[in-house]
């Protein structure tokens, strides 16, 4: 039988292979311990490789050895292997083309479940992070001809169905669907919308019991708490709602997003036990100091973290002064200049909140900010290029990502040594 909360008393599995990345940058070992995600990015990384720029030798049994071998609680597995995956970005472009269903099933989900099923793991928490801005991606982004057809072929939804159901029934498994975050469905045009999706999601799995819970702020920046202001404050009578950078949203931080995000889940059908994950890799905004050799100050806002809300009685710039998050804007994803580790890993957090996570292993690039000749199959995403100016799912802003960053997946140790110097809570 499966527990509410899969991270309540037990330890994290810590992936070998990020540690000794981590350890490799000077001050790494203050955080080598963290447990952190194993990331299936492909087939091949089901049996480990070596000719990839973000997966070792280490195959899927291996790590579950090894977390038993270090005697850990849980291990953090992302599945994320879609047919015509990322389809509104080009630096996780996946190996499958959008027609590949029947490969995803067969050459990547069943043999997980196989190993995963092991008797031999039973005692193991296995914890899958399914699919990243995949479901969201159908409903905001179908102006974009990949994800109209991600959307009419049923490829997202019948993959992410097909996993749920076979893991599920693994007793020992339990599913975080991944719920982008509070910059891209925290409007009301696109939250219940996205809720809804995922119910009739579940449902195709066979049953909602399949789903423990979301996750939400997987590999981005969105700070978990904005502790100057609430998306109620209003400055000299006008809503921060109106602020350029809140832009009409009804959230300004994950925390009150994915308590919000998980009523509106139930509400549209999921048992009301689910819980969130939110991940706090490198949403910690720290101080960005001088002692960085990469450009911090983002925007003209500022390196430092504000101590207080503004005083200003101009709403852009309250918000501007006030916001710990020091992105251009909430749609940049990639590499952003400035940003550091956030929160610890932490079980039942707040109130609806399984855990914070670290999903993304910090120091693992976002994309390349140029275009890099590879053989993993990433392509070049202009988000992670800092001479930019954008597009509209960014509000047409400069991008904010770090300069001289390798392919998505690949080392960054300049990227590292910011996200430990910016850290916040700082180490
Ligand atoms: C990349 C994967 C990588 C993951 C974790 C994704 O953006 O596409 O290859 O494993 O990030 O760093």
């Amino acid at each position: 039988p499966k527990v509410d909360n899969p991270y309540l008393g037990a330890t994290g599995y810590v992936n070998p292979e990020w540690k000794a990345k981590a350890e490799s940058v000077s001050g790494g070992s203050r955080v080598s311990n963290t447990p952190t995600a194993l990331w299936l990015d492909r087939i091949a990384a089901i049996e480990g490789t070596a000719n990839s720029q973000s997966n070792g030798p280490m195959g899927l049994r291996d790590h579950l050895d090894e977390a038993l071998a270090q005697g850990a609680g849980y291990i953090q597995v992302v599945i994320y292997d879609l047919p015509g995956r990322d389809c509104s970005a080009l630096a996780s472009n996946g190996e499958l083309g959008v027609d590949e269903l029947p490969r995803y099933k067969a050459e990547y989900i069943d043999p997980i479940a196989a190993i995963e099923s092991d008797p031999k793991y039973r005692n193991l928490r296995i914890i899958n992070i399914v699919e990243i801005d995949s479901l969201p991606n159908l409903i905001t982004n179908t102006n974009l001809a990949k994800c109209a057809t991600m959307k009419s072929n049923g490829g997202y939804v019948n993959g992410i169905a097909y996993a749920l159901q076979k893991f599920g029934a693994i007793p020992n498994v339990y599913n975080y669907i991944d719920a982008a975050h509070h910059g891209w469905i925290g409007w009301d045009t696109n939250f219940g919308p996205t809720a809804d999706l995922m119910y009739q999601t579940a449902v195709a799995s066979g049953s909602v019991n399949n789903v423990t819970g979301f996750i939400t702020n997987t590999a981005n920046y969105s700070a978990l708490t904005e502790p100057f202001f609430t998306i109620n404050t209003t400055v000299n009578g006008q809503s921060v709602r109106q602020a350029k950078y809140i832009d009409w949203n009804f959230y300004v931080d994950e925390l009150t997003f994915a308590q919000a995000f998980r009523n509106r889940l139930v509400q549209s059908g999921f048992n009301s036990n689910i819980g969130m994950l939110i991940d706090t890799s490198r949403n910690g905004w720290g101080d960005c100091t001088a002692t960085s050799a990469l450009p911090c100050a983002t925007g003209g806002l500022g390196a430092r973290r504000p101590t207080a809300a503004s005083t200003s009685t101009d709403v852009n710039t309250f918000v501007n002064e006030s916001r710990v998050d020091r992105r251009l804007h909430t749609g940049n994803w990639c590499n952003q200049a400035g940003a550091g580790l956030g929160e610890r890993p932490k079980a039942a957090p707040a109130s609806g909140i399984d855990a914070y996570v670290w999903i993304k292993p910090p120091g693992e690039s976002d994309g390349s900010s140029s275009e890099i000749p590879n053989s993993d199959g990433k392509g070049f995403d202009r988000m992670c290029d800092p001479t930019y100016g954008g597009n509209d799912r960014n509000g047409n802003s400069a991008t904010g990502a770090l300069p001289n960053a390798p392919i998505s997946g690949a080392w960054f140790a300049a990227q590292f040594s910011q996200l430990m110097a910016n850290a916040y809570p700082p180490l």
